[in-house]
């Protein structure tokens, strides 16, 4: 790849699209509908670290979505992936992504859907005290991204917690399926949950890790592997299927791509062997995409 010409390229779409007005802020969670619907950054990492930027990349917004395949990575390097397929499934699920529908075993579609990522939660270290639990998660995005940056939107997060009726019926109704892993406490597993959803970082950071998830889990400088291959197969793979919420067919077609979208308007996109993407812009498509 001529990285000039590419990043050319990524410039020209930027300001192609650059005055589109069109989609709506998420608005299910307060704070996400008073974000600036004017924002809007590219970053563009290469496998040997090269980075591009254009727009309001130094930017925090919270991960949302974009954070279930990390919890993804870290439950199959916690448990391996055998233990974890007795709680969460693979497929795409062709419904919402908040939607109260589990396959024909009462298990979550996979793990990028809500129902699949509060399961995903549950497994993140279930025998530690919550503080820890978090801690967990935070110290592995900032080892994984080599940055002391990431930070957390406690605003996001009592928004999250105060309107989360749907999380909560998702929650009771796996507990009833009795899928948790034992001693699982709804409240502790959902606080985890909308944690990690209320991380925050920059396109910056976000196209770092998808170039790590390119470079097969290793660090940009080659030195380290700093998520195993076979981890990274894995996620890489639910991130083909799923997503993209409701647009995953689709966007598997048309794109073709692994890429994991979030209802902050960020977006994060794997090109295995060449480089990570990720884009921010709030206004969000009728699936929950960003519309640019
Ligand atoms: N925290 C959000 C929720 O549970 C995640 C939404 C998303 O980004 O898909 O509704």
């Amino acid at each position: 790849m001529n990285w000039e010409n590419f990043c050319e390229g990524i410039r020209e779409i930027y300001e192609e699209i650059k005055d589109d007005v069109g989609g709506n802020l998420a608005d299910y969670i307060p704070q996400l509908a008073s974000a600036d619907p004017n924002l809007f950054g590219i970053s563009v990492t290469s496998l040997d670290g090269k980075v591009f930027n254009i727009g309001n990349t130094d930017t925090r917004f919270c991960i949302q979505s974009c954070s279930k395949p990390m919890i993804y990575a870290m439950i199959l390097k916690e448990h391996g992936a055998e233990k974890v397929a007795q709680h969460i499934g693979r497929e795409p699920s062709g419904k919402m992504f908040n939607s109260l529908d589990f396959n024909s075993e009462n298990k979550p579609h996979n793990p990028l859907i809500n129902a699949g990522a509060i399961m995903a939660a549950s497994l993140v270290k279930p025998n530690e005290r919550s503080d820890k639990r978090y801690d967990h998660i935070i110290k592995e995005w900032k080892r994984v991204l080599g940055s002391q940056e990431i930070s957390f939107d406690n605003s996001v997060f009592l928004s999250e917690r105060n309107t989360a009726s749907r999380n909560y019926a998702l929650s009771h109704l796996m507990m009833e399926n009795g899928i948790f892993p034992n001693n699982s406490q709804i409240e502790d597993t959902l606080q985890l949950y909308f944690q990690s959803c209320s991380i925050t970082m920059t396109t910056q950071e976000l196209s770092k890790y998808a170039a790590i998830l390119a470079n097969s889990g290793k660090s940009l400088d080659d030195v380290e592997c700093l998520i195993e291959p076979q981890i990274v197969k894995d996620v890489l793979c639910v991130m083909y299927s799923s997503g993209m919420y409701d647009y995953s067919g689709r966007w598997s077609y048309d794109i073709g791509i692994p890429a994991k979208s979030g209802v902050s308007g960020c977006i994060f996109a794997v090109i295995p062997n060449v480089c990570g993407i990720s884009i921010f812009s709030p206004p969000l498509d009728n699936m929950g995409n960003s519309v640019k």
